[in-house]
């Protein structure tokens, strides 16, 4: 058996007693051919690994170079030096894989988080990659948490879908077909008859659809895995590759909604807070660090702690659409015009610039903004009974936008059809989806949080490539 070492993190929580132990990892650094700081992953704190002079010999002291991996065998004892309690003398040391330090692309400096994406296959080995992939790690453990202690289904939607009824934006086809030679019709256009699955198909943009289905049998379900929207945006909360949480929960209303995503959402920041501490405060303190680089105006407010306890702290700011435009007209910022896109009335799409001046200057708090116009959203959402807004949400979190979007979902058949034909939306295709409100249909509702943004809101990362471990976004997909 190889596997018999301790892992760093519990290592460092002992009381230094001449344990004997084995540890394995990478070095960090070897200063004055005597202390390695060794890491393992399992924490940013490196163990301290003492060589003593003339115990080892100096051919495989050369060896012991940034990133080498080893193993160590040796006793725990009380730290002299200062910055730890403890550290391992060593009595055997074995080199595992040697690494030539001048070729190593990651040296021991400060490296810019740009650069850190072109190398994401070693990213993973800096203390800012270490913590926010161990959070992300958390965040994802969390979700299951707490929908399973809520009795919730965890339902595998379908990657590979027909349609994109959602209409959530572009979205990648799926095909067997020849790009260059493909079937076509008599009238130019591809034959998907003949690709693999008979039909067109593409990678799916939510699941949805499918957890309606799964919500009105299990009563409440939810789905978490990749969704993927060919969007040609490039910006920093936008990835063509991103996972999802969709839960969706019969017997719901828009408020049961709105509630179950504030409840969620300020459990997964506890759970970081409980169980990621050490990273978080690693995460704070960097985040301050860059911050120093802005003009003070464009600072946050909060640290990245005192932000996270603020949210988990205080009820979300909840108000409707028509209200948050009446806010936003009447604002200084709109009367002196210093929005890109003037708030032109009742109606409009909010942009990015509204809803986070609505969140970071105005309530300076997460906000739920529900009742939309039914012309700017999905065919699926409940018709409220004013004729003009269905029953949607989104939560806005600062410095971040849209985190949740989120609705009650139209139960009523004859609503449904209707609005499906006022959008040009093909109800034959979706008759599998009709059924649910066919055969005892119910109030229900459901919302998904972008995985992605929720690591970002926690870690503090300012950019979505920098909490998913190989970003796809236009013109990239490396690694
Ligand atoms: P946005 O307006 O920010 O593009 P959206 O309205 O397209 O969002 P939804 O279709 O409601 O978003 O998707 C649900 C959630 O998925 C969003 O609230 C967001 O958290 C996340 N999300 C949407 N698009 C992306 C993307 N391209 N990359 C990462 N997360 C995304
Ligand atoms: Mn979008």
């Amino acid at each position: 058996m190889f596997n018999k070492r301790v892992k760093i993190k519990e290592l460092l929580s002992w009381e230094p007693k001449e344990q004997e132990v084995t540890v394995m990892g990478w070095v960090r650094t070897f200063r004055n051919n005597q202390f390695i700081a060794l890491n393992d992953g399992s924490t940013n704190n490196n163990l301290q690994v003492v060589t003593e002079l003339g115990k080892f010999d100096e051919s495989l002291l050369k060896r012991i170079t940034t990133s080498a991996s080893l193993k160590v065998r040796g006793i725990v004892i009380p730290s002299l030096g200062k910055g730890q309690k403890l550290e391992v003398k060593a009595t055997t040391i074995e080199i595992l894989g040697d690494s030539d330090a001048e070729k190593y692309p990651l040296q021991p400096k400060k490296h810019s988080l740009e650069f850190l994406r072109e190398i994401a296959h070693l990213r993973f080995r800096t203390n800012t990659f270490g913590s926010v992939f161990r959070i992300r790690h958390s965040l994802a453990f969390a979700v299951h948490k707490f929908f399973n202690d809520k009795g919730f289904v965890y339902m595998h939607t379908p990657i590979i879908t027909a349609s994109d009824a959602e209409g959530a934006g572009e979205t990648f086809r799926v095909t067997t077909l020849p790009v260059e030679n493909a079937p076509k019709n008599e009238d130019g256009s591809v034959n998907y008859k003949e690709d693999f699955f008979g039909r067109a198909t593409n990678l799916t943009v939510s699941g949805q659809l499918e957890g309606e289905l799964g919500a009105t049998a299990f009563g409440d379900i939810y789905t978490f895995g990749p969704t993927f929207r060919a969007e040609n945006s490039n910006t920093a909360r936008h990835l063509a590759e991103f996972w999802m949480i969709e839960p969706e929960m019969a017997f719901y209303d828009l408020e049961d909604n709105a509630n179950l995503a504030e409840e969620f959402i300020k459990y997964l920041i506890q759970y970081a807070m409980d169980n990621n501490r050490e990273d978080l405060e690693f995460l704070a303190q960097r985040l301050a660090e860059e911050e120093k680089q802005l003009p003070q105006d464009k600072r946050s407010e909060l640290g990245l702690i005192e932000k996270l306890e603020f949210v988990v702290n205080n009820d979300f700011q909840r108000l409707t659409y028509t209200e948050a435009i009446e806010v936003l007209k009447e604002s200084s910022h709109n009367k002196k015009k210093k929005f890109q896109y003037p708030i032109t009335g009742w109606g409009m799409d909010l942009q990015s610039e509204h809803e986070r001046w609505l969140v970071e200057k105005h309530f300076k708090k997460p906000v739920i903004l529900s009742n939309y116009p039914a012309a700017i959203k999905a065919f699926y959402m409940r018709q409220n009974e004013d004729g003009k807004t269905v029953a949607a949400m989104d939560i806005l979190a600062p410095g971040i936008g849209e985190i949740v979007g989120g609705s009650q979902r139209e139960e009523r058949l004859d609503r449904l059809e209707a609005r499906m034909k006022e959008m040009n939306i093909p109800a034959e295709e979706l008759w599998w989806y009709l059924d649910t409100r066919r055969f005892g249909t119910v109030p229900h509702a459901g919302f998904g949080l972008g995985f992605e943004r929720m690591v970002q809101f926690v870690t503090g990362m300012t950019n979505i490539r920098d909490v998913i471990a190989f970003p796809r976004t236009p013109k990239s997909a490396e690694f």
